[in-house]
């Protein structure tokens, strides 16, 4: 049952509204209360995305053109009066069914349950302390912290708000802005004015304030037509629409090979029906329905895979392009970086100061020196950790024997007040002698921050920022003396002492006052410099050996970062990102606009690794001028302004960490824990899971036109045929879908980042697969006419016996034939296939149904088989190794010489990635992975 909630709150006070709501802006809703709200107006959920039924993907099943292909034989059965036939005919349908259900409804439960890991975090106040809490447990009378980026998780009234703006085009259509204020507006105000209130689902961009909850879950604006939102329909990933293409075209090849057949066949005299059906298991053969089963549930376990290792998929379409993926634009501060930060350096005109103790430690020192000293006693240090902690909008969690229990907030803020508390500063007490008065959010094209704050006579303006920005804006400096004139002189030397400290990796902020009368004054005029504050930021450890696959593999890595050049430079080499000798980075702010960009400017550009004080307008244009070469980009980014570049990106990448809501739903891929690595890793995937594509459409295709060819050939010499219809659609329907499975979900092999990336705008298949294909197939038709050759003329079986070996020998021969797949340059009895654990269960599982065949009355009758005898059944062991003993003795090892030739064109580089593998140059080249730009082939899928 819903408890009331107010009425109209956009026309009332927010102190009427709060005291409505039972709560307090000041200390927010207590423990109990918000576990009684939750039982009463329910958790904050809208109507869940329903999760496909099990009938609708059953009746998907039957919804192919094979099950319209086998109704048709048995119904050609049935009236020529061949019911065991038509029977069988029915199974088949049947056992097809159920194989593709049950995969079906496992990829697609697997994919919802990945969809349901984006948890949408809110940041509250409660008993007095700010939380992070998931936006499900947010309830009315919440008091919410709002911050540009944020994704509303419940409609609430303003409580406050500095320069806050909302994109409400979610609920409004409206694309630009609102403003957002405290004051009431009309009670007859239309939703998209009602500039007091804020609605789920809408994004903030820009500014800062409060706001209570007045309504949650299916009693916000969005909950009430949250049944016009239709359910988000995942749209086909460009990989399953040329699957399908690749499909389309097999089925008006296979219906035109089928006919040929058919009209061989009654040509040579044989039987109607018998050439009929023969004709129709043809079409099935080849028509590869496998092909989006084995995919889903290829996609669906590589998405598995990344999630557990932190890399949430948003779009289906991702894992495809990641694969491709050449160059990666990073951000430094969390990526490379652990984020965990601490102030180690403070300068102020007065001295240099060492500080000591780890990140969440308050008991660590200033130094002076050499000598430790009290903060207390030194005016411009105190000065230093006072506004630090003032302008700053992290919270604290105090926990025992000068440890803080947890913090909430940008590190950089958290390591200030860590400092400050060194000092005894305690923001809460401070804020008590320094009520806040405004806010100027932290504005990542300005680079800093301002806090305005009431000290009874005047309004204080606290200030930091990136140092040249508030260097910039300051006319004096802070001595122990009082203000004096900051001139040219002094000025570059603070600016070379910022980039000697930024040399050495710190983080470097700049911390700057003044006092006003009025409160609307701007706040980045005519200020007094007091420090500079050196934070120290661990590079990741971790990252080194990605950076070092990443070279391998050919994927040229950026760094793209709004912190200054010295100690993006720093950071660059710590991690290997950078060598000693490699070009300079380039600072943003030197940067002419991407519009008078000279070829020079580009050159220059594209042969950069480290670029600084970049703004979120030269990411995007960055990212365009790799793209214009053909490189698939991948980007980071965090903040609201980095959406776009997001969105440009060939993959947007948002960090799950520190990233803002509206930078993920920009994003095409979440890391859960902001790691680099990760990234890596998820292009792995991408590789992996492509390669594991092309391999089963490989796999199923050799088979078929095995079949094709076998049959084909059969007709042409009039001999009999050495599979029959039935049989045809048993190793079709039953038996190839297991292999194809397996090599659907391999894991992959080291190999596969030892390869410059694939060329995006190849097709699943080039002109070199079809070849491959076709020679496959070939082999093993030789085996299979062999084998029934050698039974007529040799063992001189009856003809139903030999065609029982022949369709052993093509049986059998499959099943090897996966070991055909393997990368040319693996090793034999080592590699990925052989390594697969499901390749052995679906080897093991189909020879055991094919002994059923075999053995099983009922299933060898309508199969129409019979025991060859010994000497039969060696003929087909041995005649369907021959497909495995030539794959691996004679093709296999021509690839392997064909493209590591010196005569093989060398892969295409392109300029953008200028990288070239360092080890495994061998390798580069394999079948999967040619980089060989090959012409526009009219194979293309
Ligand atoms: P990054 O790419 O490292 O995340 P940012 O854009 O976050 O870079 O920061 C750029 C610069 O802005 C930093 O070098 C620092 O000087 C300054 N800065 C970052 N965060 C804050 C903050 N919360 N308050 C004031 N200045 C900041
Ligand atoms: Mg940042």
């Amino acid at each position: 049952m819903l408890a009331l909630l107010p009425a109209q709150p956009w026309a009332r006070n927010w102190q009427d509204v709060a005291a409505e709501l039972d709560t307090s802006a000041e200390l927010g809703l207590s423990r109990d209360e918000v576990l009684s709200r939750r039982d009463r107006y329910g958790t904050n959920c809208l109507a869940q995305a329903k999760p496909k039924s099990a009938w609708g993907i059953l009746l998907h099943q039957f919804r192919s053109l094979i099950i319209a292909l086998l109704a048709v034989a048995a119904l050609v059965s049935f009236f020529s009066h061949a019911v065991v036939e038509g029977v069988a005919v029915l199974i088949v349908i049947v056992i097809n069914t159920a194989i593709g259900f049950f995969t079906e409804i496992r990829a697609v439960r697997s994919m919802e349950a990945l969809r349901d890991l984006g948890t949408v975090p809110a940041t509250v106040r409660r008993h007095g302390q700010l939380q992070q809490i998931t936006a499900e447990e947010v309830v009315p009378g919440d008091i919410l912290v709002l911050e540009a980026g944020q994704v509303l998780s419940a409609d609430a009234r303003i409580v406050s708000a500095s320069r806050l703006q909302a994109d409400e085009s979610t609920l409004t259509g409206e694309s630009d802005p609102v403003a957002k204020h405290e004051p009431p507006v009309a009670v007859g105000t239309p939703l998209a004015e009602r500039t007091s209130m804020l609605y789920r689902g809408t994004a903030l961009n820009r500014g800062s304030g409060e706001a209570v909850v007045t309504a949650v879950g299916l009693a916000t604006e969005l909950g009430q037509v949250s049944e016009m939102i239709a359910e988000a329909e995942q749209d086909a990933t460009p990989l399953e629409e040329r699957l399908d293409a690749l499909g389309q075209r097999l089925v008006w090849i296979t219906l035109v090979i089928a006919a040929a057949i058919i009209a061989l066949g009654l040509m040579q005299g044989r039987a109607v029906l018998l050439m009929i059906e023969t004709g129709l298991a043809l079409a099935v053969a080849t028509i590869p329905e496998g092909l989006p089963i084995v995919a889903t549930t290829a996609l669906a376990r590589g998405m598995w895979r990344m999630a557990r290792r932190n890399a949430l998929i948003s779009r289906l379409s991702a894992v495809e392009t990641l694969g491709a993926t050449s160059v990666v634009c990073t951000d430094k501060t969390g990526t490379l970086t652990e984020n965990r930060m601490t102030v180690r350096r403070v300068v102020t005109a007065e001295g240099d100061y060492s500080v000591t103790g780890g990140a969440f430690e308050t008991d660590g020192s200033f130094v002076r020196d050499g000598v430790a000293i009290e903060a207390a006693g030194d005016p411009l240090l105190r000065q230093t950790l006072m506004l630090g902690a003032l302008c700053n909008t992290a919270g604290l969690h105090d926990g025992p024997q000068g440890r803080v229990s947890g913090a909430v907030g940008d590190p950089l803020e958290v390591a200030l007040l860590v400092a400050a508390a060194r000092a005894e500063l305690e923001k809460p007490h401070l804020l008590e002698h320094y009520p806040l008065v405004r806010q100027e959010p932290f504005d990542p094209d300005l680079k800093m921050m301002a806090t305005y704050h009431g000290d009874g006579r005047r309004v204080l303006v606290a200030v930091k920022g990136a140092p040249e920005r508030v260097l910039s804006r300051c006319e004096h400096v802070l001595t122990a003396e009082g203000e004096v004139p900051l001139d040219d002189d002094a000025r570059r030397s603070w600016m070379s002492r910022n980039e000697e400290l930024g040399r050495e990796g710190l983080r470097m902020v700049a911390a700057a006052q003044k006092y006003v009368d009025d409160p609307e004054e701007p706040p980045y005029e005519g200020l007094a410099l007091v420090a500079l504050i050196g934070l120290q930021d661990p590079p990741r450890q971790e990252v080194t050996e990605a950076l070092r696959l990443a070279r391998m593999a050919g994927v040229r890595v950026i760094m793209m970062t709004g912190d200054q050049a010295t100690t993006a430079q720093q950071v660059a080499k710590a991690v290997g990102l950078v060598q000693e000798h490699d070009t300079a980075p380039i600072t943003g702010t030197d940067l002419p606009p991407a519009e008078e960009w000279s070829a020079e400017d580009k050159g220059r550009l594209l042969g950069t690794s480290i670029f600084a004080r970049v703004s979120p307008r030269q990411k995007l244009d960055l990212i365009g001028l790799h793209q214009q070469r053909d490189s698939i980009v991948a980007m980071t980014g965090d903040g609201v302004n980095d959406a776009p570049a997001l969105e440009k990106a060939d993959i947007g990448v948002a960090m799950g960490l520190r990233g803002t809501q509206v930078a993920k739903e920009a994003a095409d891929m979440i890391l859960l824990d902001d790691s680099f690595n990760t990234i890596i890793y998820a292009i792995e995937q991408g590789r992996v899971i492509f390669r594991n594509i092309r391999r089963f459409v490989l796999y199923l295709l050799s088979c078929n036109v095995a079949e094709i060819m076998t049959v084909t050939l059969a007709s042409v010499v009039d001999a009999p045929l050495p599979i029959l219809p039935l049989q045809i659609l048993f190793l079709n329907l039953v038996t190839d879908v297991f292999p194809a499975l397996a090599l659907g979900v391999g894991e992959g092999e080291p190999g596969i980042m030892r390869r410059p990336p694939r060329d995006p705008h190849e097709p699943i298949l080039a002109r070199r697969h079809w070849i491959d294909i076709v020679i496959f197939g070939f082999t093993i038709t030789v085996g299979v006419l062999g084998a029934l050759g050698l039974s007529m003329f040799w063992l001189r079986l009856p003809e139903h016996e030999a065609i029982t070996v022949s369709f052993l020998t093509l049986a059998v021969a499959q099943l090897w034939h996966v070991f055909n797949l393997r990368d040319p340059n693996s090793n034999w009895w080592r590699n990925d296939i052989v390594g697969n654990k499901y390749i052995w269960g679906a080897i093991a599982l189909c020879g055991g149904l094919l002994v059923m065949a075999l053995k099983l009355p009922v299933l060898a009758n309508v199969l129409d088989l019979v025991n060859p005898g010994t000497m039969g059944l060696l003929v087909a062991l041995g005649m369907s190794l021959l497909p495995l003993v030539v794959g691996q003795l004679v093709i296999l090892p021509l690839k392997r010489w064909r493209l590591s030739s010196p005569q093989a064109e060398k892969p295409q580089q392109s300029s953008a990635t200028p990288i070239t593998p360092q080890d495994g140059v061998q390798e580069e080249a394999d079948g999967d992975f040619d980089t060989r730009r090959s012409p526009r082939t009219n194979c293309r899928t």
